[in-house]
Parts: structure tokens; C-alpha cells; sequence
């Protein structure tokens, strides 16, 4: 029996494959995403307290002597763990390792893949059909997202997806959905553009801003951020209903009066490149505002 092996079982420390269902379900609760484990780390703690950890089981290290440099390394046994448990995960293809995912987001994080999230749902007994629904980062739709963010910017901007009927993978329909879902929300800061309100908390398990196609998804709107406004409930349904909709004026856009009589603009991302397509916005005040 291994030196690690020992210890593990001497301090009665939770087996791995219990440590990899809780780390599936504190990533659910994370929203898809926890960071490596570090000393002073809130996820590793919180995991202790998962497993009522008692202090000898939390402050036990091991101890590797590196003979060429003398000195020793010491290493909590319950890091140790964790890293073994989200080891696994990754190999089992359940999360993306925190290299892996900082090549996508810049932050070393080990992040759900869609297969994880399914597994994180079904282990903690919520409805597959909720997924769409839940703001949890997995690593597909982040590419997705990564995707979005840098498209560039097209001139003439054609707001139709004319290959949408050929495509019949429904799994990569649903990841697209959430990744535009996604990033709309992002770029304005979690905010409806009219109103401005914001309500989400990482606790919150609903978003309420949501992500409005211009040219709707119905109509073969594109799924990308040209075509695409953060809208709350509200809106939302006015806007797809047409009672209001976009201005274009000096070549930045306005919001028809028709509900915020008071306000004079809407809120717009930082970066003017992912800005409304102004042909969505044409097309959306020819076939759907109610003039
Ligand atoms: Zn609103």
C-alpha cells in the first residue's frame, strides 16, 4: 500500500468516487466552474464541510522529500484528494481540466462538459429537461461563446441562418442556443438593454435577463451577437410581439418610446463590434414593430 493510500485510509478519508459525485454536484452549484484547489480556496473548504471533515483530516499533509534540492514538500492529503477526484472526472471526459479550460476563458478553472452536466443533473435528481434553463457554464457551449465573441464584425450583415434546415443535430442546436444565450447576456453586463434591471446572484438558479434574437429563431435569425439584445421577461415579449423596437440614428440606435417614455437610450455592451446588426434591427422594424 502507497505512503498516500495509507494515510487516507489511517485518517478514514472519504473514498474518491464519493468525492467526485460531490465535486459534480458543488460544480452545479458553482454554475460549471470551480477553481484548482488551493490552500484558502472557498470550494475546498466547502467541500470539507460537505464531509464533515474533522481538523486532523483537513491539516493532514504528505510529505515528499525532493533529495537534489533537500528540502521537503508538503502537501494536503485532502488537496491531494480533490485533485485525484477531478483527475478522474477529467479522464472520464466529465469536466475539462483547468488547463484545458484556460485556454478558453484565461482562467484555470475545471469547468462541466455537457456529458458532466448531464451526469451532475441525473445525480442530483433535477429534470434533464431543466438544463436549457440553468446558467451553467459547460465547456462546449463555452467555445461556442469564445466563438461569438470573436466573430468579427460583417459589413453586410445577413441576419437569416439559410443552412438552419439542414441541420438536424438537436443536441448542437440546444449547445448553440445556450452559447448565444450566453454570451448576449454577458456583453450586457446581465442587463435588460431597456430597463437595465438586473437580477442574478451565483445562488440564483434562473437568470432573469434573457437573451432576444432580433430576427427571431422562428424566422431562421442567426444565432450570434448581431442579432441578438439582453432583455428582461417583459421586454422581451414586447419587443417579440412588436411593440417596440430599435431607431437607428447617427449611426447609434435609440429606443422607441412606445414603453419608456423617459429614457433616452438603451444599454449597449461596451465594445461597439458586437452592437446590434443594424439589417436585424431593419428587418425587425419592417415585420414585427407595430407601427
Ligand atoms: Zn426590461
Amino acid at each position: 500500500m502507497s505512503y498516500e493510500s495509507r494515510m487516507l485510509e489511517q485518517l478514514a478519508m472519504p473514498r474518491r468516487a464519493e468525492v467526485q459525485n460531490a465535486l459534480l454536484r458543488t460544480l452545479l452549484k458553482h454554475g460549471g466552474v470551480v477553481k484548482e484547489f488551493a490552500a484558502g480556496e472557498e470550494v475546498v473548504d466547502e467541500l470539507a464541510d460537505r464531509f464533515r471533515l474533522n481538523p486532523a483530516q483537513r491539516t493532514a499533509a504528505l510529505e515528499t522529500v525532493y533529495r537534489k534540492e533537500n528540502r521537503l514538500k508538503k502537501t494536503l492529503l485532502w488537496h491531494r484528494l480533490l485533485f485525484r477526484a477531478a483527475d478522474a472526472l477529467a479522464t472520464d471526459g466529465v469536466v475539462s481540466r483547468p488547463t484545458q479550460t484556460s485556454r478558453l476563458t484565461g482562467k484555470r478553472e475545471w469547468m462541466l462538459t455537457e456529458k458532466g452536466f448531464d451526469e451532475a443533473l441525473r445525480i442530483s435528481q433535477i429534470p434533464a429537461a431543466e438544463k436549457d434553463s440553468l446558467p451553467i457554464k459547460s465547456y462546449e457551449v463555452q467555445k461556442v461563446v469564445k466563438k461569438l465573441l470573436d466573430a468579427p464584425r460583417p459589413e453586410n450583415y445577413q441576419p437569416f441562418d439559410s443552412t438552419r434546415k439542414l441541420v438536424k443535430k438537436i443536441r448542437e442546436t440546444a449547445v448553440r442556443l445556450r452559447g448565444f444565450r450566453q454570451a448576449v447576456i454577458e456583453v450586457y453586463d446581465f442587463r435588460c438593454a431597456v430597463c437595465g434591471l438586473k437580477i442574478n446572484s451565483p445562488d440564483n438558479l434562473c437568470w432573469e435577463v434573457e437573451a432576444a434574437h432580433i430576427v427571431p429563431h422562428a424566422s431562421f435569425g442567426r444565432d450570434d451577437l448581431f442579432n441578438g439584445i439582453a432583455l428582461c421577461r417583459f421586454h422581451h415579449w414586447a419587443f417579440d410581439v412588436g411593440w417596440f423596437s430599435l431607431l437607428e440614428r447617427w449611426g447609434d440606435y435609440e429606443l422607441i418610446r412606445a414603453l419608456t417614455e423617459q429614457q433616452t437610450g438603451i444599454r449597449l455592451p461596451r465594445r461597439r463590434g458586437v452592437y446590434p446588426h443594424i439589417n436585424s434591427i431593419r428587418w425587425h422594424r419592417q415585420f414585427i414593430f407595430c407601427q
